[in-house]
């Protein structure tokens, strides 16, 4: 069949893309073009063996599944089994290894101190009036607000000037509703009642969500190199770059990107933990990953582990990995916006469609609504007489 026969032209194959695509053959019966310019499929969250260690890793950074949602638990599970992997993040400050997210136990051992929960808000708040702040207007004020300044200074300005390249007062104080503060001794990074690392990989997801006779996948394919060849009517659902779709006539969206860098160590195990960040702003990497710790049910016995830095640096719509959001973006974005509604067959979602900040929950969430959006639209359309 040539592109031209496919009505339903699905652009990329990460979770919001492959779920799209999946709905609409599985679930309304339609036959999908799934065009990935990438060659593999499942977006930022492609897993693979490592070749030399035989460690399933995720190629794009750690990605640790977890929601609060339960329709998009139990679509998930339709498609995979969970380990038990509760995720911890450990943080490295000046050599001496910290809980992260702040909680009990990183504050009584920062400050040398043994407080007991329902002392800690008192504390806080002393610390917290020193600062002098009330109406907090950005990810620094906001920070300082929470937690006072020295514990903001010691393990989350480094960290998020590297991560986001500019100063914690130039950023939006939003971002920090993504890391939470305790006040007891959970390490949980998150607080979702469901988590885990799928147990064959997220690979394997993808593999089931996009085997069906109905789909078609093309990999190494550029939407904006074929466009040309697809039917005028089809519905086009795109989850790349916003601001590529548009060819960037309203400005360009800011993009943060990642780079990593994979070693083979000849020890079992490096960092005891699967993620741990560095706080510090001389140190040049954020984090490091040790994948070996995402499969405690895994036997890994290789006397080798892999370890991979990651370092944050500035993006672009060609390898974008995080949305910078703020007001300048917000008023490019809404411009596109409006592009995207004026067209009747055109759906844009993701990470990178959207422009938000989203997990893999929230990811397939939208996609789900976005399908059932697509299949209520087509259905409402009049019929030919
Ligand atoms: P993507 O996965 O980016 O997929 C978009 C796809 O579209 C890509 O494959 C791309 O190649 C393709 N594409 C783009 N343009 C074109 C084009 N012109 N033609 C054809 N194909 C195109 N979430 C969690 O829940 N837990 C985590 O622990 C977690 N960790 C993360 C760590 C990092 C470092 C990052 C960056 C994200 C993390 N996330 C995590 C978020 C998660 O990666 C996203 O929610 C999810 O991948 C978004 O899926 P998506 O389909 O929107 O985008
Ligand atoms: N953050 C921090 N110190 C840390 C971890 C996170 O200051 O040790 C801040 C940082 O600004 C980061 C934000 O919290 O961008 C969100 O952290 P999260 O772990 O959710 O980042 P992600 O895994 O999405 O990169």
């Amino acid at each position: 069949m040539s592109f031209e026969n496919y009505k339903y032209v699905v652009v990329g194959s990460g979770f919001f893309g492959a779920v799209v695509a999946e709905r609409l053959a599985y679930d309304f019966g339609k036959p999908v073009l799934v065009l990935e310019k990438r060659n593999h499929v499942g977006g930022n969250c492609h897993s693979v063996d490592h070749a030399e260690t035989g460690i399933h890793y995720h190629i794009y950074g750690t990605h640790i599944f977890h929601t609060s949602d339960r329709e998009v638990w139990e679509y998930i599970n339709k498609f995979t089994d969970f380990n038990g992997y509760h995720h911890q993040v450990l943080t490295t400050h000046r050599d001496k290894v910290y809980q992260m997210p702040i909680n009990l136990e990183t504050i009584n051992s920062y400050y040398g101190l043994n407080l007991r929960p329902f002392e800690v808000s008192t504390f806080i708040a002393e610390e917290v009036g020193k600062t002098g702040i009330t109406n907090p207007r950005n990810f620094e004020e906001k920070a300082v607000s929470m937690v006072g300044r020295p514990l903001y200074e010691a393990f989350i300005k480094g960290y998020t000037t590297k991560q986001w390249g500019c100063p914690p007062d130039q950023l939006p104080a939003t971002l920090l509703q993504r890391l939470p503060f305790r006040t007891s001794y959970d390490e949980n990074y998150f607080f979702d009642p469901w988590q885990g690392i799928p147990l064959l990989g997220y690979s394997s997801i993808f593999d089931k969500l996009l085997n069906n006779p109905k789909i078609r996948v093309e990999l190494n394919t550029d939407f904006f190199s074929i466009q040309h060849e697809l039917a005028g009517d089809a519905c086009v659902v795109y989850t790349g770059p916003l601001d590529k779709l548009f060819d960037y006539r309203h400005g360009h969206l800011e993009w943060r990107s990642l780079s990593f860098e994979e070693e083979v160590l000849d020890v079992q195990d490096y960092q005891g933990t699967s993620v741990m960040n560095y706080a510090d702003e001389n140190v040049p990497y954020t984090r490091i990953h040790e994948p070996r710790h995402l499969h405690p049910e895994k036997d890994y016995t290789e006397s080798q582990t892999l370890t991979i830095k990651e370092y944050s640096r500035q993006g672009s719509s060609d390898d974008p990995y995080y949305p910078v959001g703020g007001d300048r973006n917000r008023a490019i974005l809404e411009k596109y916006l409006i592009d995207v509604s004026r067209n009747n067959n055109l759906f844009v979602g993701g990470r990178l469609g959207d422009y938000k900040y989203y997990d893999m929950d929230q990811t397939i969430a939208v996609a789900l609504r976005t399908y059932k959006q697509i299949r209520d639209r087509t259905q409402n359309e009049p019929k030919p007489r």
